[in-house]
Protein backbone atom coordinates (compact mmCIF):
# COMPACT_ATOMS: atom_id res chain seq x y z
CA UNK A 1 0.00 0.00 0.00
CA UNK A 2 2.64 2.06 1.18
CA UNK A 3 4.82 1.30 -2.15
CA UNK A 4 1.36 2.50 -4.27
CA UNK A 5 1.26 5.34 -3.02
CA UNK A 6 4.92 6.61 -3.07
CA UNK A 7 4.77 5.64 -6.94
CA UNK A 8 2.05 7.09 -7.64
CA UNK A 9 3.46 10.43 -6.03
CA UNK A 10 6.63 9.67 -8.28
CA UNK A 11 4.40 9.91 -10.96
CA UNK A 12 2.67 12.93 -9.71
CA UNK A 13 6.48 14.68 -9.35
CA UNK A 14 7.65 12.71 -12.56
CA UNK A 15 5.09 12.33 -15.56
CA UNK A 16 7.58 10.95 -17.88
CA UNK A 17 9.37 8.86 -15.34
CA UNK A 18 9.05 5.14 -16.42
CA UNK A 19 7.82 5.88 -20.15
CA UNK A 20 9.86 8.98 -21.35
CA UNK A 21 13.49 9.57 -21.52
CA UNK A 22 16.01 12.19 -22.78
CA UNK A 23 17.32 12.19 -26.06
CA UNK A 24 18.68 14.49 -28.97
CA UNK A 25 15.48 14.65 -31.60
CA UNK A 26 16.58 15.61 -34.93
CA UNK A 27 14.57 17.61 -36.34
CA UNK A 28 15.71 18.79 -40.48
CA UNK A 29 19.35 20.01 -41.30
CA UNK A 30 20.63 21.20 -38.30
CA UNK A 31 18.31 20.97 -36.44
CA UNK A 32 18.71 18.79 -33.08
CA UNK A 33 17.16 19.61 -29.82
CA UNK A 34 17.17 17.66 -26.03
CA UNK A 35 13.88 16.83 -25.59
CA UNK A 36 11.81 14.15 -24.05
CA UNK A 37 11.20 10.98 -26.57
CA UNK A 38 8.88 7.77 -26.11
CA UNK A 39 11.38 5.27 -23.96
CA UNK A 40 12.06 2.12 -25.84
CA UNK A 41 10.33 -1.23 -25.23
CA UNK A 42 12.32 -4.59 -26.00
CA UNK A 43 12.01 -7.71 -27.25
CA UNK A 44 12.54 -11.28 -25.82
CA UNK A 45 16.32 -11.16 -27.86
CA UNK A 46 16.87 -7.13 -27.12
CA UNK A 47 18.73 -5.73 -24.81
CA UNK A 48 17.84 -1.96 -23.18
CA UNK A 49 21.21 -0.01 -23.06
CA UNK A 50 21.45 2.90 -20.52
CA UNK A 51 23.28 5.26 -22.85
CA UNK A 52 26.56 6.55 -21.24
CA UNK A 53 28.75 7.96 -23.85
CA UNK A 54 28.35 8.49 -27.98
CA UNK A 55 31.13 9.47 -30.59
CA UNK A 56 30.04 12.26 -33.40
CA UNK A 57 31.15 10.68 -36.60
CA UNK A 58 31.35 12.21 -39.78
CA UNK A 59 28.18 10.48 -41.27
CA UNK A 60 25.95 11.88 -38.34
CA UNK A 61 27.75 15.40 -39.07
CA UNK A 62 26.27 14.56 -42.94
CA UNK A 63 22.98 13.76 -41.60
CA UNK A 64 22.49 16.70 -39.19
CA UNK A 65 23.70 18.88 -42.11
CA UNK A 66 20.65 17.29 -44.27
CA UNK A 67 22.92 14.93 -46.71
CA UNK A 68 20.80 12.26 -45.82
CA UNK A 69 17.60 10.71 -45.49
CA UNK A 70 16.42 9.66 -41.87
CA UNK A 71 13.36 9.08 -40.44
CA UNK A 72 11.23 12.06 -38.94
CA UNK A 73 11.90 13.27 -35.45
CA UNK A 74 14.93 10.34 -35.65
CA UNK A 75 17.29 9.86 -33.19
CA UNK A 76 20.93 9.45 -34.59
CA UNK A 77 24.40 8.06 -32.73
CA UNK A 78 26.11 4.73 -33.64
CA UNK A 79 29.18 4.84 -31.77
CA UNK A 80 28.06 4.39 -28.43
CA UNK A 81 28.74 2.72 -25.04
CA UNK A 82 26.61 1.90 -21.58
CA UNK A 83 25.58 -0.21 -19.13
CA UNK A 84 22.39 -3.17 -19.85
CA UNK A 85 19.84 -1.83 -18.22
CA UNK A 86 17.29 -4.93 -18.96
CA UNK A 87 17.44 -8.10 -20.67
CA UNK A 88 14.63 -10.04 -22.96
CA UNK A 89 13.63 -13.46 -21.21
CA UNK A 90 15.88 -15.13 -24.26
CA UNK A 91 18.56 -13.03 -23.66
CA UNK A 92 21.92 -15.10 -22.48
CA UNK A 93 25.34 -12.98 -23.74
CA UNK A 94 25.04 -10.36 -21.52
CA UNK A 95 23.69 -9.05 -17.62
CA UNK A 96 21.80 -6.16 -15.93
CA UNK A 97 25.17 -3.89 -14.68
CA UNK A 98 27.41 -4.98 -17.38
CA UNK A 99 29.34 -2.47 -19.31
CA UNK A 100 28.15 -2.75 -23.17
CA UNK A 101 29.25 -1.71 -26.66
CA UNK A 102 26.80 -2.52 -29.68
CA UNK A 103 27.56 -2.63 -32.97
CA UNK A 104 24.97 -1.04 -35.28
CA UNK A 105 24.10 -2.98 -38.65
CA UNK A 106 20.86 -4.65 -37.72
CA UNK A 107 20.93 -7.86 -40.44
CA UNK A 108 18.48 -10.67 -41.49
CA UNK A 109 20.67 -13.53 -40.92
CA UNK A 110 19.04 -14.93 -43.89
CA UNK A 111 20.18 -13.48 -46.64
CA UNK A 112 23.15 -14.71 -49.12
CA UNK A 113 25.68 -12.11 -47.92
CA UNK A 114 24.74 -13.13 -43.84
CA UNK A 115 24.80 -16.90 -44.74
CA UNK A 116 28.09 -16.62 -46.05
CA UNK A 117 29.55 -14.69 -43.37
CA UNK A 118 29.64 -11.11 -44.97
CA UNK A 119 27.16 -9.82 -42.85
CA UNK A 120 27.61 -6.01 -43.65
CA UNK A 121 26.58 -6.35 -46.80
CA UNK A 122 22.89 -8.03 -45.69
CA UNK A 123 20.60 -7.31 -48.55
CA UNK A 124 17.91 -6.00 -45.65
CA UNK A 125 20.57 -4.46 -43.42
CA UNK A 126 19.12 -1.53 -40.99
CA UNK A 127 21.94 0.87 -39.03
CA UNK A 128 20.97 1.93 -35.96
CA UNK A 129 21.06 5.70 -35.64
CA UNK A 130 19.67 5.93 -39.52
CA UNK A 131 16.96 3.62 -40.22
CA UNK A 132 16.19 2.57 -36.53
CA UNK A 133 16.65 4.77 -33.48
CA UNK A 134 19.75 5.63 -32.58
CA UNK A 135 21.88 5.97 -29.47
CA UNK A 136 22.05 9.73 -28.63
CA UNK A 137 19.51 9.11 -25.99
CA UNK A 138 19.24 7.66 -22.21
CA UNK A 139 18.16 4.33 -23.83
CA UNK A 140 18.78 2.02 -26.66
CA UNK A 141 16.89 -1.05 -27.22
CA UNK A 142 19.38 -3.22 -29.60
CA UNK A 143 19.49 -6.97 -30.50
CA UNK A 144 21.20 -8.96 -28.25
CA UNK A 145 23.61 -10.77 -30.79
CA UNK A 146 25.53 -6.88 -31.06
CA UNK A 147 25.86 -6.65 -27.93
CA UNK A 148 29.49 -7.18 -26.18
CA UNK A 149 30.85 -6.67 -22.77
CA UNK A 150 33.93 -4.85 -22.16
CA UNK A 151 36.01 -4.77 -18.94
CA UNK A 152 35.57 -1.90 -16.58
CA UNK A 153 39.35 -0.72 -17.50
CA UNK A 154 38.01 0.77 -20.40
CA UNK A 155 35.85 3.96 -19.83
CA UNK A 156 32.66 4.85 -21.42
CA UNK A 157 34.12 7.77 -23.44
CA UNK A 158 36.83 5.34 -25.02
CA UNK A 159 34.67 2.19 -25.30
CA UNK A 160 32.05 4.85 -27.48
CA UNK A 161 35.52 4.26 -30.06
CA UNK A 162 35.23 0.75 -30.11
CA UNK A 163 32.92 0.93 -33.46
CA UNK A 164 35.02 3.02 -35.56
CA UNK A 165 38.34 0.94 -33.97
CA UNK A 166 36.17 -1.84 -35.32
CA UNK A 167 36.37 -0.58 -39.06
CA UNK A 168 39.83 0.24 -39.04
CA UNK A 169 40.40 -3.69 -37.27
CA UNK A 170 38.13 -4.60 -40.18
CA UNK A 171 39.95 -2.84 -43.02
CA UNK A 172 43.72 -3.60 -41.61
CA UNK A 173 42.77 -7.50 -41.26
CA UNK A 174 41.74 -7.93 -45.00
CA UNK A 175 45.80 -7.01 -45.83
CA UNK A 176 47.29 -10.05 -44.36
CA UNK A 177 50.89 -10.48 -42.94
CA UNK A 178 52.16 -6.53 -42.09
CA UNK A 179 55.16 -7.34 -40.66
CA UNK A 180 57.68 -4.70 -42.45
CA UNK A 181 55.46 -3.63 -45.16
CA UNK A 182 55.68 0.13 -46.34
CA UNK A 183 52.03 1.54 -45.83
CA UNK A 184 50.91 4.65 -46.47
CA UNK A 185 47.26 6.05 -44.81
CA UNK A 186 45.65 8.84 -46.77
CA UNK A 187 43.64 10.66 -44.58
CA UNK A 188 44.33 11.27 -41.22
CA UNK A 189 40.74 11.41 -39.93
CA UNK A 190 39.89 9.76 -36.92
CA UNK A 191 39.72 6.64 -38.55
CA UNK A 192 42.71 7.24 -40.42
CA UNK A 193 44.80 7.15 -36.94
CA UNK A 194 42.79 3.92 -35.82
CA UNK A 195 44.35 2.85 -39.06
CA UNK A 196 47.95 4.10 -38.56
CA UNK A 197 47.67 2.31 -35.01
CA UNK A 198 46.93 -1.10 -35.86
CA UNK A 199 49.24 -1.33 -39.02
CA UNK A 200 52.35 -0.17 -36.75
CA UNK A 201 50.89 -2.75 -33.84
CA UNK A 202 51.13 -5.18 -36.54
CA UNK A 203 54.69 -3.98 -37.62
CA UNK A 204 53.90 -2.25 -40.74
CA UNK A 205 56.50 0.98 -41.80
CA UNK A 206 53.63 3.49 -41.65
CA UNK A 207 53.54 7.12 -43.86
CA UNK A 208 50.53 9.37 -42.70
CA UNK A 209 49.38 11.65 -45.10
CA UNK A 210 46.78 14.29 -44.82
CA UNK A 211 46.89 18.43 -45.44
CA UNK A 212 47.03 19.50 -41.56
CA UNK A 213 50.31 19.42 -40.48
CA UNK A 214 48.97 19.82 -36.79
CA UNK A 215 47.22 16.47 -37.01
CA UNK A 216 50.68 14.71 -39.17
CA UNK A 217 52.50 16.31 -36.04
CA UNK A 218 50.47 14.33 -33.64
CA UNK A 219 50.36 11.05 -34.69
CA UNK A 220 54.02 11.19 -35.59
CA UNK A 221 54.67 12.36 -31.98
CA UNK A 222 52.37 9.38 -30.95
CA UNK A 223 54.54 7.13 -32.53
CA UNK A 224 51.32 6.16 -34.54
CA UNK A 225 53.42 7.05 -37.93
CA UNK A 226 56.54 6.42 -38.85
CA UNK A 227 56.90 9.68 -41.99
CA UNK A 228 54.88 12.19 -42.26
CA UNK A 229 53.91 13.70 -46.02
CA UNK A 230 52.17 17.18 -46.01
CA UNK A 231 50.32 17.05 -49.23
CA UNK A 232 49.97 21.11 -48.95
CA UNK A 233 53.41 21.91 -48.33
CA UNK A 234 55.71 18.90 -49.78
CA UNK A 235 55.93 17.72 -53.02
CA UNK A 236 53.95 14.36 -52.63
CA UNK A 237 55.65 12.42 -55.32
CA UNK A 238 59.27 13.75 -54.16
CA UNK A 239 58.67 12.68 -50.62
CA UNK A 240 57.37 9.46 -51.51
CA UNK A 241 60.70 8.44 -53.63
CA UNK A 242 62.65 9.14 -50.27
CA UNK A 243 60.64 7.32 -48.06
CA UNK A 244 60.41 4.28 -50.08
CA UNK A 245 61.87 4.22 -53.84
CA UNK A 246 59.80 1.49 -55.12
CA UNK A 247 56.70 3.14 -53.15
CA UNK A 248 53.82 1.80 -50.90
CA UNK A 249 52.82 -2.30 -50.49
CA UNK A 250 50.07 -1.49 -49.21
CA UNK A 251 47.65 2.06 -49.18
CA UNK A 252 44.61 3.17 -47.34
CA UNK A 253 42.27 5.60 -48.69
CA UNK A 254 40.27 7.11 -45.88
CA UNK A 255 39.00 10.64 -47.25
CA UNK A 256 36.31 9.71 -50.10
CA UNK A 257 37.66 12.66 -53.10
CA UNK A 258 38.75 12.50 -56.47
CA UNK A 259 42.20 13.82 -55.48
CA UNK A 260 42.94 11.51 -52.48
CA UNK A 261 42.01 8.54 -54.67
CA UNK A 262 44.55 9.67 -57.22
CA UNK A 263 47.11 10.15 -55.00
CA UNK A 264 46.34 6.45 -53.66
CA UNK A 265 46.79 4.76 -56.79
CA UNK A 266 49.65 6.91 -57.67
CA UNK A 267 51.79 5.97 -54.53
CA UNK A 268 51.15 2.15 -54.69
CA UNK A 269 53.95 0.09 -55.85
CA UNK A 270 53.23 -1.74 -58.88
CA UNK A 271 51.20 -5.32 -57.67
CA UNK A 272 50.53 -3.54 -54.58
CA UNK A 273 46.98 -3.04 -52.62
CA UNK A 274 44.92 -0.04 -52.02
CA UNK A 275 42.05 -0.04 -49.38
CA UNK A 276 38.98 2.45 -50.33
CA UNK A 277 37.34 3.15 -47.02
CA UNK A 278 36.27 6.74 -47.73
CA UNK A 279 32.87 7.59 -48.47
CA UNK A 280 32.74 9.55 -51.77
CA UNK A 281 29.99 12.28 -51.86
CA UNK A 282 30.18 11.93 -55.95
CA UNK A 283 31.72 9.75 -58.37
CA UNK A 284 35.62 10.48 -58.99
CA UNK A 285 37.22 10.60 -62.07
CA UNK A 286 40.58 8.51 -61.94
CA UNK A 287 42.92 7.31 -64.16
CA UNK A 288 42.34 3.62 -64.93
CA UNK A 289 45.96 2.78 -66.57
CA UNK A 290 47.08 3.36 -63.11
CA UNK A 291 45.27 -0.57 -62.32
CA UNK A 292 45.72 -1.28 -65.16
CA UNK A 293 49.01 -1.17 -66.14
CA UNK A 294 50.61 -1.38 -62.43
CA UNK A 295 48.01 -4.59 -61.86
CA UNK A 296 47.22 -2.73 -58.65
CA UNK A 297 44.95 -5.11 -56.58
CA UNK A 298 41.85 -2.24 -55.56
CA UNK A 299 39.45 -3.34 -52.44
CA UNK A 300 36.59 -1.44 -50.75
CA UNK A 301 35.97 -1.75 -47.01
CA UNK A 302 32.56 -1.09 -45.82
CA UNK A 303 31.83 -1.10 -42.26
CA UNK A 304 32.93 -3.77 -40.25
CA UNK A 305 32.03 -7.81 -39.25
CA UNK A 306 33.24 -9.65 -36.17
CA UNK A 307 35.56 -7.07 -35.21
CA UNK A 308 34.36 -6.31 -32.10
CA UNK A 309 35.76 -8.59 -29.82
CA UNK A 310 39.38 -7.86 -31.40
CA UNK A 311 38.71 -4.33 -30.87
CA UNK A 312 37.89 -4.60 -27.29
CA UNK A 313 40.88 -7.30 -27.07
CA UNK A 314 43.33 -4.21 -28.66
CA UNK A 315 42.25 -1.53 -26.31
CA UNK A 316 42.09 -3.65 -23.08
CA UNK A 317 45.63 -4.60 -23.81
CA UNK A 318 46.79 -0.83 -24.44
CA UNK A 319 47.53 -1.42 -28.35
CA UNK A 320 45.66 0.83 -29.54
CA UNK A 321 45.24 4.56 -27.69
CA UNK A 322 41.67 5.68 -27.93
CA UNK A 323 42.09 8.51 -25.42
CA UNK A 324 44.20 10.35 -27.07
CA UNK A 325 41.44 10.62 -30.29
CA UNK A 326 39.16 12.55 -27.71
CA UNK A 327 39.59 15.87 -27.96
CA UNK A 328 35.88 17.59 -26.82
CA UNK A 329 33.07 16.61 -24.99
CA UNK A 330 29.49 17.46 -24.71
CA UNK A 331 26.64 16.74 -22.36
CA UNK A 332 23.60 15.76 -23.61
CA UNK A 333 22.05 18.45 -22.82
CA UNK A 334 23.96 20.62 -24.50
CA UNK A 335 24.06 18.47 -27.66
CA UNK A 336 22.84 20.75 -30.33
CA UNK A 337 25.80 22.88 -29.28
CA UNK A 338 28.03 19.99 -29.21
CA UNK A 339 26.99 19.34 -33.48
CA UNK A 340 27.47 22.93 -34.32
CA UNK A 341 31.15 22.75 -32.67
CA UNK A 342 31.72 19.46 -34.02
CA UNK A 343 30.79 20.82 -37.80
CA UNK A 344 32.52 23.73 -37.78
CA UNK A 345 36.66 23.03 -38.63
CA UNK A 346 39.06 23.64 -35.64
CA UNK A 347 42.54 22.82 -36.45
CA UNK A 348 42.67 20.74 -33.08
CA UNK A 349 39.76 19.08 -33.26
CA UNK A 350 39.58 14.83 -33.95
CA UNK A 351 36.97 13.49 -31.88
CA UNK A 352 33.59 14.89 -29.95
CA UNK A 353 31.68 13.03 -27.35
CA UNK A 354 28.42 13.44 -25.72
CA UNK A 355 27.39 11.89 -22.26
CA UNK A 356 24.66 10.89 -20.97
ZN1 LIG B 1 30.45 6.22 -37.84
ZN1 LIG C 1 21.07 -10.57 -44.51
Amino acid sequence: MLESVYFRFLFVLFPTFGIRMKALVFHGKEKISYENAPKPKIGTQEVLMKIKSVGICGTDLHIYKGGMKVPRNAIIGHEFSGIVAAVGKNVTNVRVGEHVVGEHVVTCDKCFYCLTGKPELCAKAEVIGLHRPGALAEYLAIPADLVYRFPKTISFDEAALIEPLSIAVYAVKEAGFLLNKRAAVVGQGPIGLLVDQILSAAGALVTGIDVRDNTLAFAKKKGWIRHVIDAKKDNVEKRVREITPDKYDIVYEVVGTEATAETSFEIARRNGSVYLLGVFSSPARINMMNIVKKELRVFGSWTCANTFPEAIELVAREKVDLKSLITHRFKAQDGAQAFIDASSYTENRIKTIINF
